[in-house]
């Protein structure tokens, strides 16, 4: 409780409510939406698969539209073609730490519920608004990849809708209230106790390491801008890094030649979710911009503690090799 209190805090949101990861904070927020077998909801086809993984489960069909190029987020005006009378929610992703554009999202979605998905941005911010309270509900994960990373996998729900944040909290302990009286097929959706302890010492420590992310960012974007593709961090927005990905040619090969210079880089990622053998019927093509990131987009070594020395390395590597 005291984890979810500075998180309504930092965020400025009514409810936080922690949960036992990101994956399981997503399906919560949509079975408190009462999404189902017969339903859609609308995903980005760039995204990792948890996005569209936790509709399917709940028997609902994901709908995949493609992304920007500028900040790799859902396209609003293929939203609006996406849009039928089957859905009943819209899941942006705040894709690499920087948010989508979540006001035309929001404009084109109407009365149709936004849930962010905000895996990968905690601390960041789009139009002076922290990520986390630009939609009907948001929902956070903690695996330690994340910019806030616990010892092991946790989440976080949170919403400005007393209705909504009771709802998720009665689903977080299989649907009970009080104990051992059920009134829906909830589960065990807590957030362990020791995670939560462990982060909430974390969060005081992350306005400084998302200070470096960015100092290390700005270090990349100068030093790399004129060989490959560098973010875009748009000016409206508080971009947190959880990546930073560039764009390359031949990105498998720069990646290998990186790799034997002791460089570890990661892909974000290789197939787009409309390409997913588990979602078969999408056929290639139908989502350039996905279909591109997917070939071309490389992430760099950007975490807190990166050296000087360490970052000036792999952005020579990369300006040999790219
Ligand atoms: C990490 C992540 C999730 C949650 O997945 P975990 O299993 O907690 O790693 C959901 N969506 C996105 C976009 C993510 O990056």
């Amino acid at each position: 409780e005291a984890f979810e209190r500075a998180c309504c805090e930092r965020l400025g949101v009514r409810h936080a409510i922690g949960v036992s990861s990101g994956p399981d904070a997503l399906l919560v927020a949509l079975m408190a939406l009462g999404i189902g077998p017969g339903d859609e909801v609308i995903v980005p086809t760039y995204s990792f698969f948890a996005t569209a993984g936790v509709v399917a489960r709940l028997g609902a069909a994901p709908v995949f539209v493609d992304v920007r190029e500028d900040d790799f987020g859902m396209d609003a005006a293929a939203l609006a073609a996406a849009i039928g009378p089957r859905t009943r929610a819209v899941v942006p992703v705040h894709l690499f730490g920087q948010c989508a554009d979540v006001d035309a999202i929001a404009r084109v979605a109407g009365d149709i519920p936004v849930i962010e998905d905000a895996a990968q941005a905690f601390g960041a911010r789009y139009r002076e608004r922290a990520a986390g309270g630009l939609g009907a509900a948001a929902c956070f994960s903690f695996f330690p990849a994340k910019n806030l990373g616990a010892l092991g996998d946790a989440g976080l729900v949170t919403t400005d809708d007393d209705a909504l944040a009771a709802k998720i909290r009665r689903l977080r302990v299989h649907g009970a209230e009080p104990k051992y009286h059920h009134h829906v097929v909830g589960g065990n959706f807590r957030l362990d106790p020791l995670q939560a302890a462990l982060l909430s010492v974390k969060l005081a420590h992350l306005d400084a390491w998302t200070h470096a992310r960015r100092a290390h960012a700005a270090f990349y974007d100068e030093a790399l801008a004129s060989r490959v593709t560098t973010p875009r961090a748009l000016e409206d927005r508080f971009h947190v890094y959880n990546q930073y990905v560039v764009r390359v040619r031949s990105r498998d090969a720069v990646r290998a030649a990186l790799a034997a210079e002791g460089v570890e880089t990661m892909v974000y990622y290789p197939r787009p979710l409309h390409l997913q053998p588990c979602f078969a019927g999408g056929a290639q093509g139908r989502f350039p911009v996905a279909e591109a990131l997917a070939r071309d987009s490389l992430a760099l070594p950007v975490f807190p503690e990166l050296r000087r020395e360490e970052r000036a390395h792999v952005a020579g590597a990369l300006l040999a090799h790219a």
